[in-house]
C-alpha cells in the first residue's frame, strides 16, 4: 500500500504538491477540467487541515516538442514564428491557476517565472492557508532530463518550497521526472493524495491479487501497444476478451480471412504465443465471432453485418456484431472484477459505436451487481464518457499511459515515492 495525506499531520506545514493539471487548452481557456476537478478533494482536505501554504505544480503540454512542431509547420507555410510567444500563449499555467481559483472559491496566487525573485521567500511571505500555483514545470529543461543530477537540481529547489511532498498526479506517475519522483529525495515526507490513492487502490490489485473471476476486455487499435498488458493480465485473468482493431491480428494468426482490416503482420507470432500462453494458463480467450464491416474507413461508410469470423476482401472490420456481444455478456456476467482497456470498435463513427456502447453498458450493469469495474486508457475513458456511463463504473482512471503501465505490472516512479 501507499502512504497518504491521511497518515500525516499537516497543520502549520508548507505543502508542495504535484498535480496533473495537464488539461487541454485553447487560446488560454481550459477545454476540459476533469483533471482539475479530480484533484479538488485532496486540495480541499489539505486546506482544511490548516496548512501554512499549499504550493501546486504541474506540467502543461510539452512546450519544447509542441513548439518545434509548430515552428516546422510555420516554416512550411512560409509564416513567421515567435517561439517565446508561442510557448507563453499555450503553455503558461496562469490561466489554469485562474480556473482553479473559480473552482476552489478562494484566491490562487500564480508564482510565474517572469521576474527574478526568490520564490522560496515569496512563498514564505504568504499568509497562512494560501494556495500558490507554480509555472509549468516543463519550462525547466531539468524536469524531464535523462540525467539524474539535472533532475535533482530542480527537485531540490522544488523540495525547498515544502516541508512535505504530496503527489496526486497519477496521470504522470509513470514519468521519472524532477517534480514527480526526484523531489522525494529531498523532502522528509512524501505521501499520496486521494486521487493517487484511489487509482492505486483499484488498479494495483488487478495485477497483484484480483477478486476472481477476473475478466479483462482488451481492445483498441494495435496489438503492439497492448502486448505487455495482455501478458501481465494473463497471469490472473479467467477470461480475456479481445476486440477492436487488434482482434484482426489474432484472427489472422488463427487463419481467418480479415479483408482490409487493421493488421500488424509483424505481431502475428506474438498473437500466436499469447493464444498459446492463455491456453496453458487456462484463461479463456474470446475473439469476435461476427462483425460489422465497411468498404472504407469512414464515418459515413455503410455498415455491413457479417455473421462470420471471416471477412471478404473488400471489407474492413470496424465493430463487433451481436453474437460476439452475447458471448461477451456471458463471460462478463460471471466476473467479480472487470478491467477494460481499449474500445472494441471504431466508436468515434456512430455507425460502428454499438459494440463499444454495449460493452460500456454491460460493464456498468456489472458494477450494479457488485462487480469491481475499472476502465483505463484515454480512448476507452472517452468512450465511457461519450455514453454517459462514467459514474456507473467503480473506477475510471484519469491516467492513460500510467494506468496501462500499472496494469502491465510495472513499478511507477511517482507511486513508488509514496510507499513511505
Ligand atoms: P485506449 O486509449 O483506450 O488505450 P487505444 O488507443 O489502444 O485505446 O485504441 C483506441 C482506438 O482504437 C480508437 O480510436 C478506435 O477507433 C480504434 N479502433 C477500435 N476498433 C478498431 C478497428 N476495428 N479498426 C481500427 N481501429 C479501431
Ligand atoms: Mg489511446
Amino acid at each position: 500500500m501507499i502512504k497518504t495525506i491521511k497518515s500525516v499531520d499537516l497543520k502549520g506545514k508548507r505543502i508542495i504538491m504535484r498535480v496533473d493539471f495537464n488539461v487541454p487548452m485553447k487560446d488560454g481557456v481550459v477545454q476540459d477540467d476533469t483533471r482539475i476537478t479530480a484533484a479538488l478533494p485532496t486540495i480541499q482536505y489539505i486546506l482544511d487541515q490548516g496548512v501554512k501554504t499549499l504550493t501546486l505544480m504541474s506540467h502543461l503540454g510539452d512546450p519544447d516538442k509542441d513548439a518545434k512542431k509548430a515552428k516546422e509547420k510555420a516554416e512550411k507555410d512560409g509564416k513567421s514564428f515567435d517561439m517565446d510567444a508561442y510557448i507563453k500563449g499555450k503553455h503558461r499555467m496562469a490561466p489554469v491557476a485562474a480556473y482553479l481559483e473559480t473552482k476552489l472559491g478562494k484566491p490562487v496566487i500564480f508564482a510565474g517565472e517572469d521576474s527574478c525573485y526568490d520564490k522560496k521567500a515569496f512563498i514564505e511571505s504568504q499568509k497562512d492557508g494560501t494556495v500558490i500555483m507554480l509555472e509549468n514545470t516543463r519550462f525547466h529543461k531539468e524536469e524531464t532530463s535523462k540525467e539524474a543530477t539535472d533532475r535533482d537540481k530542480l527537485a531540490k529547489e522544488l523540495a525547498g518550497y515544502g516541508d512535505l511532498f504530496v503527489n496526486d498526479a497519477f496521470g504522470t506517475a509513470h514519468r521519472d521526472h524532477a517534480s514527480t519522483a526526484s523531489i522525494a529525495k529531498f523532502t522528509p515526507v512524501s505521501v499520496a493524495g486521494f486521487l493517487m490513492e484511489k487509482e492505486v487502490q483499484f488498479l494495483e490489485p488487478i495485477v497483484t491479487n484480483p477478486v476472481k473471476p477476473l475478466v479483462a476486455i482488451i481492445g483498441g487499435a494495435k496489438v503492439s501497444s497492448k502486448i505487455a498488458v495482455l501478458e501481465s493480465l494473463l497471469k490472473n485473468a479467467d477470461a480475456l476478451v479481445i476486440g477492436g482493431g487488434m482482434a484482426y491480428t489474432f484472427l489472422k494468426a488463427q487463419g481467418h480471412k480479415i479483408g482490409k482490416s487493421l493488421v500488424e503482420d509483424d505481431q502475428i507470432d506474438t498473437a500466436k504465443s499469447i493464444l498459446e500462453a492463455a491456453k496453458k494458463a487456462g484463461a479463456e480467450i474470446i475473439l469476435p465471432v461476427d462483425q460489422v464491416g465497411a468498404e472504407t474507413f469512414d464515418a459515413s461508410a455503410a455498415p455491413v453485418q457479417v455473421d462470420s469470423q471471416d471477412l471478404s476482401d473488400n471489407l474492413i472490420g470496424l465493430d463487433v456484431g451481436p453474437k460476439t456481444l452475447a458471448k461477451y455478456k456471458e463471460v462478463l456476467d460471471k466476473a467479480k472484477t472487470i478491467v477494460w482497456n481499449g474500445p472494441v470498435g471504431v466508436f468515434e463513427f456512430d455507425a460502428f459505436a454499438k459494440g463499444t456502447e454495449e460493452v460500456a453498458k454491460m460493464v456498468a450493469d456489472a458494477t450494479g451487481k457488485g462487480t469491481i469495474t475499472v476502465v483505463g486508457g484515454g480512448d476507452s475513458v472517452a468512450a465511457v464518457n461519450k455514453f454517459n456511463l462514467a459514474s456507473k463504473m467503480s473506477h475510471v482512471s484519469t491516467g492513460g499511459g500510467a494506468s496501462l503501465e500499472l496494469l502491465e505490472g510495472k513499478k511507477l516512479p511517482g507511486i513508488e515515492v509514496c510507499r513511505g
